[in-house]
């Protein structure tokens, strides 16, 4: 199901173009708009969901290998050095455009890409990880 007021779905559609370097029945690849490196993409599932909690399982189980298929073609072709694959869930993780999406972002010894964090303190990691396995535990 796509969504009238979505960006992504109009890309998906094709009412807004987009360089597109993969596409299948399930997924649309293009380049971002405003790449972080060269050769910076994303993969859109032709499904709406605004994020990982959203997306039906069957776009979750398969997104991955598409993932390593266009990463593989971007690495032959740009030489990078390294490739981050990531995806932001809500405005705090980045998320700027509600459908999920993933990016893969080629990465050049030296780049400018910032995808970090400072290492923080675990003395609560006992307690929080207790937490956390009753909640998915149910
Ligand atoms: P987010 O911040 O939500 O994880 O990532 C959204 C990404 O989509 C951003 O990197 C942004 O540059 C890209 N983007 C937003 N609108 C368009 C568009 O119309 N076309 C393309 N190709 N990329 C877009
Ligand atoms: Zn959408």
């Amino acid at each position: 199901m796509l969504d009238d007021n979505c960006i992504f779905c109009k890309i998906v559609k094709g009412e807004i173009p987009s360089e597109k370097i993969y596409e299948d029945d399930d997924f649309l690849v293009m380049l971002d708009i405003a790449p972080a490196s060269k050769g910076h993409a994303v993969i859109l599932p032709k499904c709406h969901g605004a994020d990982i909690f959203e997306l039906p399982d069957e776009y979750l189980e398969k997104i991955l290998k598409v993932a390593r298929k266009c990463a593989a073609g971007m690495k032959k072709v740009l030489n990078c050095d390294g490739i981050n694959i990531l995806q932001n869930n809500g405005e705090a993780a980045g998320q700027t455009v509600f459908h999920y999406h993933m990016h893969i972002i080629p990465r050049f010894k030296g780049d400018n890409v910032n995808v970090g964090w400072v290492p923080g303190d675990s003395a609560d990691n006992a307690e929080i990880g207790k937490k956390i396995r009753e909640a998915i535990e149910g």
